[in-house]
């Protein structure tokens, strides 16, 4: 039987990690290349190559020999990192996008996923809490998330011309919150499901938390396992636009501290810190054109998602010592 020879840039990160493990587990045969293993556990890769991808050279390498290419490596953290490193994500990633997809192009890879996001969307859209969910036309007229958003645009447009111009079949998902085990909780580049998880589990019953905003602003937030599910139906389908991979459950951030509450079992008070980014008001999927390109969409429920990230994440505060320690300080 053939073996499917696939290329995942990004492996040391969250989603390719998860990625590496489904494609393995599928019977591929995976080249993973980041700047780094991954945190939390071994790649189950069949090679990993540090690279770094800003390099064309590199680019070269980590696109040779193989089918299929899932570019997810990007420079990238929360909202607290990309308001505030705007010209070091935008010089970063589209370094690496033009890299990878002129080596696809020239090793003759089929197929291209590029991992694109839901800060594409414009501002002018996402002005109130009661937001209207975004179908994937509402990106134009452009007004992305400066610096991030904007470079995300760009590589969207790029991937549609090197299908236009050289044939080079290439798939574009626009992620909106993926969270789960073994993502980034602490450092400065976490997002907020993993901060709330982790100072949840750093509170004692009945202690109080730091919430930046007011606590009113909302999202959505989709599970890891339906974002790999999604990203696999994506390349297997003919559908080149690109596509919202999201959950349309809208919560505000308060919500989301009551659900990690409730599964933690702790009651937590909040401190809101208005003066902390808070990026848009308000951000839902529109799933419309998901389910019909794919006929599917992510099903995993927030309070199932958030249980088994806060279990991991305080497994890993647990083994560090530092839940112990944190709450003897608050105590
Ligand atoms: P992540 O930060 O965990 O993973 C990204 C990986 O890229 C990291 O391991 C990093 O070391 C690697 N990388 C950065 N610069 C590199 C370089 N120069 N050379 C080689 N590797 C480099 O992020 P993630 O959450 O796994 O996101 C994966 C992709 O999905 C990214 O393109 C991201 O922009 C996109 N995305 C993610 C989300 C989300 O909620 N997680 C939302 C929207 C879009």
């Amino acid at each position: 039987m053939h073996m499917q020879r696939v290329s995942v840039t990004g492996a040391g990160g969250f989603v390719g990690h998860h990625l590496v493990k489904r494609l393995v587990a599928e019977g591929c045969w995976v080249r993973g290349v980041d700047l780094k293993p991954p945190e939390y556990e071994p790649s189950p890769a069949h090679e990993f190559e540090l690279l770094d991808l800003r390099r064309w050279e590199n680019c070269a390498r980590a696109t040779r020999g193989v089918e299929e290419v899932y570019n997810l490596a990007a420079n990238m953290g929360g909202i607290g990192f990309i308001e505030s490193h705007k010209a070091e994500i935008m010089h970063d990633n589209v370094l690496i996008n033009v890299h990878m997809l002129e080596g696809a192009r020239l090793n003759g890879v089929k197929r291209y996923l590029y991992t694109s996001s839901a800060c594409v969307y414009p501002g002018y859209r996402q002005n109130s809490a009661d937001v209207t969910p975004l179908k994937e036309e509402d990106a134009y007229p452009a007004d992305a998330e400066d610096g991030y958003g904007w470079e995300k645009l760009f590589s969207e447009r790029q991937c549609r011309h090197y299908y236009e111009d050289y044939g080079l079949e290439t798939r574009v998902v626009r992620f909106h919150n993926i969270y789960g085990p073994l993502g980034t909780y602490d450092g400065g580049r976490e997002k907020a499901p993993a901060a709330i998880c982790r100072k949840v589990a750093l509170a004692e019953d009945g202690g109080e938390i730091e919430v930046w905003g007011d606590g009113k602003q909302t999202r959505s937030y989709c599970y890891i396992d339906d974002c790999v599910e999604g990203i696999h139906r994506l390349m297997r389908s003919d559908y080149r636009e690109p596509l919202n991979l999201g959950s349309d459950r809208l919560v505000t951030i308060d919500e989301l501290v009551d659900i990690v509450a409730t599964v933690a079992r702790k009651s937590i008070r909040r401190r809101y810190d208005v003066t902390k980014p808070q990026g848009v008001r308000g951000r839902n999927s529109d799933n419309s054109r998901l389910r019909k390109a794919l006929g599917w969409e992510p099903s995993t429920s927030l309070e199932k998602g958030l249980a088994r990230t806060y279990q991991w994440i305080h497994s890993r505060l647990e083994a560090s010592g530092r839940l112990r320690k944190e709450l003897a300080v608050a105590s």
